[in-house]
């Protein structure tokens, strides 16, 4: 075993998560180390948001290139997922050069929690011990299994779905969430033959039916088959690919499809040897970490971030809690406010939503006037041939505050942050509505729903 390494900050996982906490806490004058088993930068760098985009942004561009080109698709995905790669090394080049220039120790290895001021690192051919004042665990998150269809040979997670050497003829999705629409979209517009299989009434559950209608006749135009209402039960796998049994309607159907993709949600990672039992820290029945207002857990020295905890499991989400949690812990009154959290699909047409949907507005009886205003009429939108789609918003009747807005349209993961501000910032609609946008914009989309908005507060005054 070599020395004995002391710390006020030891951070757990490098993801969005734990590389944005390690960064602040070194920031914060703290002597911070930061310790990853797998790959710099986790999920998110690695396996999740960037080289999902990276490949979902290649079909879109694949889709332009082959109009005007006759060459295979086989070459163009060669070179998608070799851009891909260049684009996951300089990311993951990014968050090493971060974490080096604010002065982060990073240590390759497994982290196991010995006691609450001690971790054991466990690395290829040694062990090592860290006492540490303080810890961040921000340990992520792994792929959901399901019994019925284990993963392996033609069952594939997201990681692996991300990583196929070729496009499949076919592929069949189980779960049609948000990573299931994305990468299902995705192959389907490198030429795939996609169903999708979904156990709710809609894909995209979670969101309104109005705002993933432009989606879902998206999809049809890709060429492919929802199945909603569906339960996967089994798969046979052969040679050629696969047969994938379902249930809908108390009948039993079948697919076939080369591969079956399964992203039906993720399982934290408190489990297995990080000694959260050992250590006397309760998890929920989901694995999750409960922690209070300032990311700290029932035990007042250990904090826990990200795809750990509840809420939604979103890099933004992970890398917000991790500065509060190295801010509390340099003595800062930081809090978490969830109030605006934006939630996006890179689907086509992108989607997204911040603060409170209609529905939740009902639900708390809270009065509300909603402001429309669709693409079909924006200049910026009609020259981009992009003009599916709508920006919503929703203000209290009262108040005239911006609590809530959806998009679906282009560019939605890109605009819905001028919402997302309003909402931190307390905007009133009058606020958006009066504020100049540039012409010709998508903004502008934005500023119309807000001017909507105003009028029938005035109206019903
Ligand atoms: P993670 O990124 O999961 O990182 C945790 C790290 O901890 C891992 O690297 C792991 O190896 C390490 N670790 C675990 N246990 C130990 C241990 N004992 N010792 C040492 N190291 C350990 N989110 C978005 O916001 N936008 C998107 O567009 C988006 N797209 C996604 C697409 C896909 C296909 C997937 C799978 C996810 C996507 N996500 C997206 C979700 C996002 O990736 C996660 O919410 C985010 O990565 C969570 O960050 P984290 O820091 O909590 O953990």
């Amino acid at each position: 075993m070599s020395q004995h390494k002391q710390v006020d900050t030891l951070v757990i996982g490098s993801g969005p998560g734990g590389y944005t906490a390690a960064v602040r806490s070194a920031q914060l004058g703290m002597k911070t180390i930061v310790i990853e088993r797998g790959q710099i930068g986790g999920v998110c760098t690695n396996v999740g948001c960037i080289p999902s985009k990276a490949l979902i942004a290649e079909s879109h561009r694949y889709n332009l290139y082959r109009q005007w080109s006759r060459s295979g698709a086989s070459d163009f995905f060669a070179e998608a997922q070799a851009f891909k790669q260049s684009v996951v090394n300089k990311q993951s080049g990014g968050v090493q050069y971060l974490l080096q220039t604010a002065g982060v120790t990073v240590l390759e290895g497994e982290a196991n929690l010995i006691d609450k001021h001690t971790a054991m690192i466990k690395q290829s051919e040694s062990e090592q011990l860290i006492s540490f004042k303080y810890a961040i665990l921000a340990t992520g998150s792994r792929p959901i299994e399901l019994r019925a269809l284990p993963l392996g040979g033609r069952i594939l997670s997201s990681t692996e779905a991300l990583a196929l050497s070729h496009i499949p003829a076919s592929l069949v999705v189980i779960g049609g969430g948000y990573i299931g629409v994305e990468l299902g979209q995705m192959y389907a517009k490198f030429g795939s033959k996609v169903t999708i299989l979904e156990g709710g009434r809609q894909v995209l559950p979670g969101f309104e039916a109005d705002l993933v209608a432009p989606v879902i006749k998206q999809m049809n135009i890709d060429g492919m088959t929802v199945v909603t209402e569906a339960t996967a039960v089994k798969a046979e796998q052969d040679a050629d690919g696969l047969t994938l049994h379902y249930i809908k309607n108390e009948e039993q159907h079948f697919v076939r499809a080369e591969y079956a993709l399964v992203t039906v949600g993720r399982r934290p990672n408190t489990d297995g040897s990080l000694g959260l039992e050992r250590i006397g820290l309760p998890t929920t029945s989901k694995g999750l970490i409960e922690t209070d207002e300032q990311c700290r857990t029932v035990i007042p020295n250990i904090f826990a971030i990200g795809d750990i905890t509840d809420g939604p499991a979103l890099a933004h989400k992970a890398s917000y809690e991790a500065k509060v949690a190295a801010e509390v812990i340099a003595g800062q009154p930081s809090v978490v406010d969830y109030k605006a959290i934006p939630l996006v699909v890179f689907s086509e047409p992108e989607l997204a939503s911040v603060g409170l949907s209609e529905t939740e507005c009902t639900a708390r009886a809270i009065p509300v006037v909603i402001g429309k205003s669709s693409f079909g009429i924006n200049g910026r939108a009609l020259a981009l041939k992009a003009t599916e789609g709508f920006v919503k918003v929703i203000a209290n009747s009262e108040s005239g505050m911006v609590i809530g807005a959806q998009i679906v349209g282009a560019e939605a993961s890109t605009l819905i942050s001028e919402l997302t501000l309003a909402i931190e910032m307390g905007a009133t609609v009058e606020d958006l509505a009066m504020t100049i946008h540039p012409h010709p914009t998508l903004g502008e989309v934005i500023m119309e729903a807000a001017g909507n908005a105003v009028r029938k507060i005035s109206k019903n005054k």
